[in-house]
Protein backbone atom coordinates (compact mmCIF):
# COMPACT_ATOMS: atom_id res chain seq x y z
CA UNK A 1 0.00 0.00 0.00
CA UNK A 2 1.68 3.21 -0.64
CA UNK A 3 1.27 6.10 1.60
CA UNK A 4 -0.24 9.21 0.79
CA UNK A 5 1.31 12.17 2.44
CA UNK A 6 0.60 16.02 2.29
CA UNK A 7 3.65 18.15 3.39
CA UNK A 8 2.68 20.96 6.16
CA UNK A 9 5.22 23.65 5.61
CA UNK A 10 6.82 24.13 2.23
CA UNK A 11 9.91 25.86 3.10
CA UNK A 12 13.80 24.62 2.59
CA UNK A 13 13.31 21.12 4.28
CA UNK A 14 9.94 20.46 3.25
CA UNK A 15 11.01 21.25 -0.47
CA UNK A 16 14.32 18.63 -0.25
CA UNK A 17 11.46 16.16 1.11
CA UNK A 18 9.38 16.34 -1.44
CA UNK A 19 12.08 15.99 -3.85
CA UNK A 20 13.31 12.82 -2.13
CA UNK A 21 9.87 11.49 -2.01
CA UNK A 22 9.68 11.36 -6.03
CA UNK A 23 12.40 8.55 -6.06
CA UNK A 24 10.01 6.70 -3.50
CA UNK A 25 8.57 3.23 -4.27
CA UNK A 26 6.01 3.12 -1.75
CA UNK A 27 5.09 6.90 -0.74
CA UNK A 28 3.82 9.56 -2.95
CA UNK A 29 3.50 13.59 -2.41
CA UNK A 30 -0.45 14.05 -2.72
CA UNK A 31 -1.07 17.13 -1.01
CA UNK A 32 0.25 20.68 0.56
CA UNK A 33 -0.76 22.95 3.36
CA UNK A 34 1.09 26.20 3.26
CA UNK A 35 0.35 30.00 4.05
CA UNK A 36 1.54 30.85 0.58
CA UNK A 37 -0.84 31.09 -2.18
CA UNK A 38 1.84 31.41 -4.93
CA UNK A 39 3.84 28.61 -3.73
CA UNK A 40 0.67 26.39 -3.19
CA UNK A 41 0.29 26.95 -7.40
CA UNK A 42 4.29 26.35 -8.00
CA UNK A 43 3.97 22.85 -6.57
CA UNK A 44 0.83 22.26 -7.72
CA UNK A 45 1.87 21.96 -11.39
CA UNK A 46 5.35 20.56 -10.30
CA UNK A 47 4.51 17.81 -8.51
CA UNK A 48 0.75 17.30 -10.16
CA UNK A 49 -1.09 18.26 -6.74
CA UNK A 50 -5.08 18.38 -7.40
CA UNK A 51 -6.46 21.28 -6.16
CA UNK A 52 -9.05 19.48 -3.54
CA UNK A 53 -5.36 18.18 -1.73
CA UNK A 54 -4.46 21.55 -1.38
CA UNK A 55 -5.11 23.57 2.31
CA UNK A 56 -4.14 26.29 4.16
CA UNK A 57 -3.00 26.71 7.97
CA UNK A 58 -6.50 27.81 9.08
CA UNK A 59 -8.45 25.22 7.01
CA UNK A 60 -6.88 22.24 7.21
CA UNK A 61 -8.89 20.46 9.94
CA UNK A 62 -11.19 19.65 6.59
CA UNK A 63 -8.04 17.19 5.83
CA UNK A 64 -10.60 14.54 7.86
CA UNK A 65 -12.96 14.45 5.02
CA UNK A 66 -10.19 13.59 2.25
CA UNK A 67 -9.89 10.09 1.55
CA UNK A 68 -6.80 10.86 -0.71
CA UNK A 69 -4.33 12.08 2.37
CA UNK A 70 -3.17 8.89 4.57
CA UNK A 71 -0.76 11.58 6.42
CA UNK A 72 0.42 15.19 6.99
CA UNK A 73 4.60 15.46 6.97
CA UNK A 74 4.75 18.29 9.71
CA UNK A 75 8.29 20.61 8.26
CA UNK A 76 7.61 24.08 10.01
CA UNK A 77 8.93 25.85 12.76
CA UNK A 78 9.64 23.53 15.80
CA UNK A 79 7.46 25.80 17.75
CA UNK A 80 4.34 25.17 15.55
CA UNK A 81 5.11 21.75 16.01
CA UNK A 82 2.45 20.58 18.63
CA UNK A 83 -0.42 22.69 17.77
CA UNK A 84 -0.27 21.62 14.04
CA UNK A 85 0.44 17.47 15.02
CA UNK A 86 -2.51 17.55 17.10
CA UNK A 87 -4.51 19.23 15.09
CA UNK A 88 -3.11 16.46 12.01
CA UNK A 89 -4.04 13.53 14.48
CA UNK A 90 -7.43 14.74 15.38
CA UNK A 91 -8.62 15.22 12.13
CA UNK A 92 -7.39 11.29 11.97
CA UNK A 93 -4.37 11.32 9.57
CA UNK A 94 -1.10 9.59 10.66
CA UNK A 95 1.48 12.36 11.80
CA UNK A 96 4.72 12.75 10.59
CA UNK A 97 7.07 15.40 12.39
CA UNK A 98 10.17 17.16 11.69
CA UNK A 99 12.78 17.02 14.70
CA UNK A 100 12.52 18.79 17.05
CA UNK A 101 9.12 17.17 17.34
CA UNK A 102 8.27 20.08 20.20
CA UNK A 103 9.92 22.64 22.07
CA UNK A 104 9.69 20.79 25.56
CA UNK A 105 8.58 17.08 26.76
CA UNK A 106 5.57 19.11 28.14
CA UNK A 107 4.40 19.35 24.84
CA UNK A 108 5.76 16.12 22.99
CA UNK A 109 3.82 14.18 25.77
CA UNK A 110 0.33 16.18 24.50
CA UNK A 111 1.53 15.05 20.78
CA UNK A 112 2.01 11.08 21.92
CA UNK A 113 -1.25 11.26 23.83
CA UNK A 114 -2.92 12.93 21.29
CA UNK A 115 -2.39 10.54 18.47
CA UNK A 116 -3.00 7.59 21.21
CA UNK A 117 -6.07 8.86 21.54
CA UNK A 118 -7.35 9.09 18.04
CA UNK A 119 -5.57 5.90 17.17
CA UNK A 120 -2.94 7.20 14.57
CA UNK A 121 1.08 6.98 14.46
CA UNK A 122 3.20 9.67 15.52
CA UNK A 123 6.51 9.67 13.53
CA UNK A 124 9.41 11.98 14.36
CA UNK A 125 12.01 12.60 11.07
CA UNK A 126 15.12 10.95 12.41
CA UNK A 127 15.98 10.54 9.05
CA UNK A 128 19.74 8.85 10.19
CA UNK A 129 17.86 6.16 11.94
CA UNK A 130 17.74 4.94 8.66
CA UNK A 131 21.45 5.38 7.46
CA UNK A 132 23.32 2.62 5.92
CA UNK A 133 26.90 3.65 7.60
CA UNK A 134 25.27 4.77 11.01
CA UNK A 135 23.41 1.46 11.23
CA UNK A 136 26.31 -0.48 10.80
CA UNK A 137 28.08 0.96 13.71
CA UNK A 138 24.82 -0.16 15.35
CA UNK A 139 25.23 -3.58 14.47
CA UNK A 140 28.83 -4.05 15.20
CA UNK A 141 28.00 -2.61 18.51
CA UNK A 142 25.39 -4.57 19.62
CA UNK A 143 27.76 -7.55 17.92
CA UNK A 144 30.45 -6.66 20.49
CA UNK A 145 32.38 -6.21 17.63
CA UNK A 146 33.63 -2.80 19.79
CA UNK A 147 33.75 -4.87 23.38
CA UNK A 148 31.81 -2.83 25.92
CA UNK A 149 31.24 1.11 24.67
CA UNK A 150 32.13 3.30 26.95
CA UNK A 151 32.62 6.65 25.71
CA UNK A 152 30.90 8.80 22.61
CA UNK A 153 31.56 11.94 21.55
CA UNK A 154 29.67 14.27 19.30
CA UNK A 155 29.90 17.47 17.76
CA UNK A 156 27.00 18.86 16.33
CA UNK A 157 27.16 22.95 15.08
CA UNK A 158 27.45 25.40 12.34
CA UNK A 159 27.71 29.21 12.58
CA UNK A 160 23.96 30.58 11.52
CA UNK A 161 23.53 33.47 9.17
CA UNK A 162 20.39 36.02 9.00
CA UNK A 163 19.73 36.98 12.58
CA UNK A 164 16.45 37.61 11.83
CA UNK A 165 15.33 33.80 10.76
CA UNK A 166 12.86 31.89 13.21
CA UNK A 167 15.47 29.32 14.45
CA UNK A 168 16.46 32.49 16.16
CA UNK A 169 13.27 33.50 17.93
CA UNK A 170 12.71 31.77 21.17
CA UNK A 171 8.68 31.78 20.30
CA UNK A 172 9.34 29.89 16.81
CA UNK A 173 12.37 27.73 17.96
CA UNK A 174 11.85 26.64 21.84
CA UNK A 175 15.64 27.56 22.10
CA UNK A 176 18.47 27.57 19.84
CA UNK A 177 21.64 25.73 18.43
CA UNK A 178 20.29 22.77 21.24
CA UNK A 179 16.74 22.44 19.55
CA UNK A 180 18.35 22.55 16.06
CA UNK A 181 21.24 20.31 15.70
CA UNK A 182 22.64 19.70 19.31
CA UNK A 183 19.78 17.65 19.20
CA UNK A 184 21.66 15.32 16.66
CA UNK A 185 24.04 14.53 19.44
CA UNK A 186 21.71 13.63 22.12
CA UNK A 187 20.38 11.53 19.76
CA UNK A 188 23.53 10.13 18.16
CA UNK A 189 24.09 9.15 22.01
CA UNK A 190 21.72 7.45 22.65
CA UNK A 191 21.70 5.15 19.48
CA UNK A 192 25.45 4.83 19.10
CA UNK A 193 25.73 3.66 23.00
CA UNK A 194 22.73 1.44 22.61
CA UNK A 195 21.27 2.65 26.34
CA UNK A 196 19.39 5.65 28.04
CA UNK A 197 21.15 8.24 29.76
CA UNK A 198 20.51 8.69 33.60
CA UNK A 199 22.37 11.98 34.43
CA UNK A 200 23.38 14.78 32.76
CA UNK A 201 25.53 18.07 33.05
CA UNK A 202 25.85 21.13 31.11
CA UNK A 203 27.73 24.40 30.56
CA UNK A 204 26.57 27.48 28.22
CA UNK A 205 28.89 29.85 26.21
CA UNK A 206 27.25 32.88 25.17
CA UNK A 207 29.78 35.39 23.04
CA UNK A 208 27.06 37.24 21.42
CA UNK A 209 23.64 37.98 23.38
CA UNK A 210 22.76 40.17 20.64
CA UNK A 211 22.39 37.86 18.22
CA UNK A 212 21.28 35.11 20.69
CA UNK A 213 19.07 36.53 23.04
CA UNK A 214 17.27 35.31 26.54
CA UNK A 215 16.53 31.13 25.73
CA UNK A 216 18.43 31.07 22.66
CA UNK A 217 21.64 28.69 23.18
CA UNK A 218 24.27 29.70 20.58
CA UNK A 219 27.10 27.21 22.60
CA UNK A 220 26.03 24.40 24.67
CA UNK A 221 28.88 21.62 26.17
CA UNK A 222 27.11 18.48 27.81
CA UNK A 223 28.04 15.03 29.50
CA UNK A 224 25.41 12.40 29.50
CA UNK A 225 25.73 9.72 31.95
CA UNK A 226 24.28 5.94 31.25
CA UNK A 227 23.18 3.26 33.29
CA UNK A 228 26.27 0.88 32.45
CA UNK A 229 28.82 3.68 33.37
CA UNK A 230 29.55 4.85 29.69
CA UNK A 231 29.13 8.25 29.10
CA UNK A 232 28.91 10.85 26.31
CA UNK A 233 30.52 14.32 25.78
CA UNK A 234 29.48 16.50 23.38
CA UNK A 235 28.99 20.23 21.78
CA UNK A 236 25.95 21.95 20.36
CA UNK A 237 26.31 25.72 18.52
CA UNK A 238 25.56 28.33 16.19
CA UNK A 239 28.95 29.87 16.38
CA UNK A 240 31.47 27.27 14.35
CA UNK A 241 31.54 25.40 11.41
CA UNK A 242 32.64 22.02 10.80
CA UNK A 243 31.08 20.21 13.59
CA UNK A 244 29.30 17.00 12.53
CA UNK A 245 31.49 14.10 14.01
CA UNK A 246 30.58 11.21 15.96
CA UNK A 247 33.22 8.99 17.93
CA UNK A 248 32.57 5.86 19.73
CA UNK A 249 35.17 3.93 21.54
CA UNK A 250 34.84 0.86 23.42
CA UNK A 251 37.32 -1.46 25.48
CA UNK A 252 37.72 -3.81 21.64
CA UNK A 253 37.39 -0.89 18.97
CA UNK A 254 35.97 2.44 17.93
CA UNK A 255 33.98 3.76 14.99
CA UNK A 256 34.02 7.24 13.54
CA UNK A 257 31.37 9.08 11.32
CA UNK A 258 33.29 12.65 9.57
CA UNK A 259 30.11 13.79 8.27
CA UNK A 260 27.67 11.94 10.50
CA UNK A 261 24.25 13.38 10.13
CA UNK A 262 24.70 15.82 6.96
CA UNK A 263 22.65 15.20 3.81
CA UNK A 264 25.45 13.03 2.86
CA UNK A 265 27.11 10.70 2.20
CA UNK A 266 27.83 9.67 5.82
CA UNK A 267 31.78 8.45 5.84
CA UNK A 268 33.47 6.92 8.73
CA UNK A 269 35.91 4.33 9.78
CA UNK A 270 36.04 1.74 12.39
CA UNK A 271 39.35 0.00 13.94
CA UNK A 272 38.22 -2.47 11.44
CA UNK A 273 38.80 0.00 8.42
CA UNK A 274 36.70 2.24 6.31
CA UNK A 275 32.66 2.14 6.05
CA UNK A 276 31.66 1.58 2.48
CA UNK A 277 27.94 1.43 2.89
CA UNK A 278 26.60 2.95 0.01
CA UNK A 279 24.48 6.80 -0.02
CA UNK A 280 20.76 6.68 -0.27
CA UNK A 281 19.09 9.76 -0.19
CA UNK A 282 17.84 10.07 3.51
CA UNK A 283 14.51 11.20 3.29
CA UNK A 284 14.12 8.39 -0.15
CA UNK A 285 15.00 5.58 2.47
CA UNK A 286 13.10 7.22 5.31
CA UNK A 287 9.59 7.72 3.79
CA UNK A 288 9.47 4.19 2.56
CA UNK A 289 10.32 2.83 5.87
CA UNK A 290 8.10 4.86 7.31
CA UNK A 291 5.27 3.68 4.85
CA UNK A 292 6.01 -0.10 6.05
CA UNK A 293 5.79 1.15 9.89
CA UNK A 294 2.55 2.64 9.36
CA UNK A 295 1.00 0.10 7.19
CA UNK A 296 2.97 -2.99 7.67
CA UNK A 297 3.92 -2.49 11.25
CA UNK A 298 7.31 -2.97 10.74
CA UNK A 299 9.61 -2.19 13.69
CA UNK A 300 12.57 -0.32 12.38
CA UNK A 301 15.96 -1.36 13.72
CA UNK A 302 16.42 1.97 15.56
CA UNK A 303 12.61 3.96 16.71
CA UNK A 304 11.19 7.08 14.90
CA UNK A 305 8.09 7.46 17.16
CA UNK A 306 6.38 9.62 19.21
CA UNK A 307 8.42 8.35 22.11
CA UNK A 308 11.36 8.11 20.69
CA UNK A 309 11.12 11.87 19.87
CA UNK A 310 9.58 12.55 23.62
CA UNK A 311 13.20 11.35 24.98
CA UNK A 312 14.93 13.54 23.22
CA UNK A 313 13.05 16.57 24.47
CA UNK A 314 13.65 15.29 27.70
CA UNK A 315 17.10 15.41 27.81
CA UNK A 316 16.76 18.71 26.14
CA UNK A 317 14.59 20.01 29.48
CA UNK A 318 17.47 18.79 31.55
CA UNK A 319 20.93 20.09 29.66
CA UNK A 320 18.76 23.30 29.83
CA UNK A 321 18.09 22.79 33.59
CA UNK A 322 21.57 21.77 34.31
CA UNK A 323 22.70 25.31 32.42
CA UNK A 324 20.49 27.11 34.85
CA UNK A 325 21.29 25.59 38.29
CA UNK A 326 24.76 24.86 37.18
CA UNK A 327 23.74 21.25 38.56
CA UNK A 328 23.77 17.51 37.52
CA UNK A 329 20.21 16.52 36.66
CA UNK A 330 18.78 13.10 37.02
CA UNK A 331 17.03 11.37 33.81
CA UNK A 332 14.48 8.93 34.19
CA UNK A 333 13.62 7.55 30.79
CA UNK A 334 12.78 4.01 30.58
P1 LIG B 1 12.19 27.02 6.63
O1 LIG B 1 12.18 28.35 7.29
O2 LIG B 1 12.97 26.85 5.39
O3 LIG B 1 10.69 26.56 6.33
C1 LIG B 1 9.68 26.69 7.29
C2 LIG B 1 8.36 26.79 6.56
O4 LIG B 1 7.33 27.00 7.53
C3 LIG B 1 8.31 27.97 5.58
O5 LIG B 1 7.77 27.56 4.36
C4 LIG B 1 7.39 28.97 6.27
O6 LIG B 1 6.65 29.74 5.35
C5 LIG B 1 6.49 28.05 7.05
N1 LIG B 1 5.83 28.71 8.18
C6 LIG B 1 4.56 28.48 8.55
N2 LIG B 1 4.22 29.25 9.57
C7 LIG B 1 5.30 29.99 9.87
C8 LIG B 1 5.55 30.99 10.85
N3 LIG B 1 4.61 31.37 11.74
N4 LIG B 1 6.77 31.54 10.89
C9 LIG B 1 7.73 31.16 10.03
N5 LIG B 1 7.54 30.22 9.08
C10 LIG B 1 6.33 29.65 9.00
O7 LIG B 1 12.68 25.99 7.75
P2 LIG B 1 13.18 24.50 7.49
O8 LIG B 1 14.65 24.50 7.44
O9 LIG B 1 12.42 23.93 6.37
O10 LIG B 1 12.77 23.80 8.89
C11 LIG B 1 11.45 23.37 9.14
C12 LIG B 1 11.49 22.22 10.16
O11 LIG B 1 12.23 21.13 9.62
C13 LIG B 1 12.17 22.56 11.48
O12 LIG B 1 11.49 21.93 12.54
C14 LIG B 1 13.56 21.98 11.34
O13 LIG B 1 14.14 21.61 12.58
C15 LIG B 1 13.28 20.77 10.49
N6 LIG B 1 14.45 20.39 9.68
C16 LIG B 1 14.87 19.10 9.72
C17 LIG B 1 15.94 18.70 8.97
C18 LIG B 1 16.38 17.26 8.97
O14 LIG B 1 17.42 16.96 8.41
N7 LIG B 1 15.62 16.35 9.54
C19 LIG B 1 16.62 19.62 8.18
C20 LIG B 1 16.16 20.93 8.14
C21 LIG B 1 15.08 21.31 8.91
Amino acid sequence: RTLRVAIMGLGSYGTRVAEAIQDCKRTKLVGVISGTPSKITAWQSKYNIPAKNCYNYENFDAIKDNPEIDAVYVITPNGLHKSQSIRVAQAGKHVICEKPMAVNALEAQEMVDACDKAGVKLLIGYRMHFEPNTLEIVRMRKAGELGTPLFFQGLSGFIIGDPTQWRLDKELAGGGAMMDIGIYSINGARYMLGEEPVWVTAQETKNNPEKFKEGVDETIQFQLGFPSGAVASCLSTYSMNNLDRFFLNGNKGFAELLPATGYGPIKGKTHKGPLDKPHTTHQTVQMDEMAAIIFDGKTPELPVDGREGLKDMKVIDAIFQAVRTGQKVKLDLV
